[in-house]
C-alpha cells in the first residue's frame, strides 16, 4: 500500500488526491488545517478548511478561493475520501482524515488535548497512519489544568489592579488572546486590546465565540480607568512605542514555554503562566493511543525525541521535516499592523 501522504519541496503532498496539506509554497489544491501563519499561506489556488476557520482564514488571507467543509463531512477527491475532524487547537482548527481504498491517514496539524470554550474540543480519529505535531514533545513538558492558571492570572491583575497599576498579559494574538479574553474574571477591571487583537476578536464573536468585552486604548476615555485593566498584547509589542504608554504596568507572558525555568527571565517579564494551546507530552502519547495507529509520523518541534520513544514502544515511527514554525512566526507580521490599528 502506498503512502497517503509524502513529503514535498512545497509542503505534504497526498499522490491519489492530488492535493497538499498546510503547504509553504503556492500550489494548487491546499487542504489547511488552520489559520496560523505558518500553516496557511497566501498564494495557492484553492483552499479546503473547516468551516468555523473561514472568517479567521478570510481576516488573515483576504479573497482566496475557500471551500468550508463542516467538521466530519466528507468530501471525495479522485477516490480519495477527505474529511475534518476538530483538533481543540484554536477556532476552526482541523485534524485532516484521508482515506483511500481502506487506509486511513490522519494529519494532525497543531492540536491541544484540553478543552477550552474558544472553540470545538479535540476529537481522537482512528487510523493506520497518524501524523503528529510535536512542539511539545519532550518528557518535561506537562501543563497544569488551565483553571489553576487562569486562578493565578486572576489573582495577578486583581493585586495589580488595587494597587493601581495596569497588567500588561502578553500573548499570541490569534487563539492564545482569545483564550485569555474566555478565561479570566472580566468583573476585576475593564480589558482593552491591542489593534493586532481586536480583528481576531471579532472573528471570534462572529463565530459565536462568547468573548467579554474588549476596548482599544484609544476608545478608553478616561486614562485612569487603565490602571486597573488588563491589556491584552502580542509579545513583539516588548521594547515597542506602544509598551512605553503602560510604564507602570506589570507585564506577564502567557505561553508554554513557560514551563522552562529562565524563559520568564529571557523575556524580561515579570512573571509567566504556563497555558498552551498545544498538547504537552502526556496529551501526545494520549492522542497518539487515542488513534490506534501502528505508524507514526512526526513533525514540528522535537522529531527525535519522540520518534525514537515511540520506536521503543512497538510503533513503526519516523519524521517529515516542514517549514512549520512557532506560531510567533505570525506575532512577527501583526508587529506590522501598528497600534491601535482599527481597520
Ligand atoms: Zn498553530
Ligand atoms: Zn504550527
Amino acid at each position: 500500500m502506498a503512502d497517503l501522504v509524502v513529503e514535498r519541496p512545497e509542503g505534504l503532498y497526498c499522490p491519489p488526491g492530488d492535493f497538499h496539506i498546510d503547504p509553504w509554497r503556492p500550489v494548487h489544491r491546499a487542504v489547511i488545517t488552520h489559520a496560523h501563519a505558518d500553516h496557511a499561506r497566501v498564494g495557492h489556488a484553492h483552499y479546503l478548511a473547516a468551516a468555523p476557520a473561514e472568517g479567521v482564514l478570510r481576516a488573515r488571507l483576504g479573497d482566496i478561493s475557500l471551500q468550508p467543509l463542516a467538521y466530519g463531512e466528507t468530501v471525495e477527491h479522485r477516490g480519495v475520501r477527505v474529511s475534518l475532524h476538530p483538533a481543540g487547537h484554536v477556532l476552526g482548527s482541523a485534524q485532516v482524515r484521508i482515506e483511500h481504498r481502506g487506509e486511513v491517514w490522519v494529519v494532525s496539524g497543531d492540536y491541544k488535548v484540553e478543552p477550552d470554550a474558544t472553540c470545538a474540543p479535540f476529537e481522537p480519529v482512528r487510523c493506520h497512519c497518524f501524523i503528529t505535531e510535536s512542539t511539545f514533545g519532550l518528557p518535561i513538558y506537562r501543563w497544569p489544568p488551565q483553571q489553576e492558571v487562569f486562578a493565578e492570572i486572576n489573582a495577578w491583575w486583581a493585586a495589580n489592579a488595587a494597587a493601581g497599576r495596569p497588567s500588561l498579559l502578553l500573548g499570541y494574538s490569534f487563539g492564545k488572546a482569545q483564550r485569555l479574553l474566555s478565561g479570566v474574571d472580566a468583573s476585576i477591571g475593564p480589558i482593552v486590546v491591542h489593534g493586532a487583537v481586536e480583528p481576531v476578536n471579532r472573528a471570534y464573536r462572529a463565530a459565536g465565540v462568547a468573548l467579554p468585552a474588549t476596548r482599544l486604548v484609544s476608545e478608553v476615555a478616561d486614562k485612569a480607568d487603565l490602571r486597573r485593566a488588563l491589556v491584552l498584547a502580542p509579545p513583539s509589542v516588548q521594547g515597542s512605542a506602544w509598551r512605553r504608554r503602560f510604564a507602570s504596568a506589570s507585564d506577564a507572558f502567557a505561553s508554554g514555554w513557560m514551563r522552562l525555568r529562565g524563559t520568564r527571565r529571557r523575556r524580561g517579564v515579570d512573571r509567566g503562566f504556563v497555558l498552551s494551546d498545544h498538547a504537552d507530552w502526556p496529551g501526545l502519547m494520549q492522542a497518539i493511543a487515542a488513534t490506534g495507529a501502528g505508524r507514526v509520523i512526526v513533525t514540528h518541534g522535537y522529531e527525535a525525541v519522540l520518534v525514537r520513544w515511540l520506536q521503543q514502544q512497538g510503533l513503526q515511527a519516523g519524521a517529515f521535516r516542514t517549514e512549520y514554525g512557532d506560531d510567533a512566526i505570525e506575532e512577527a507580521a501583526a508587529a506590522g499592523t501598528g497600534e491601535d490599528a482599527t481597520p
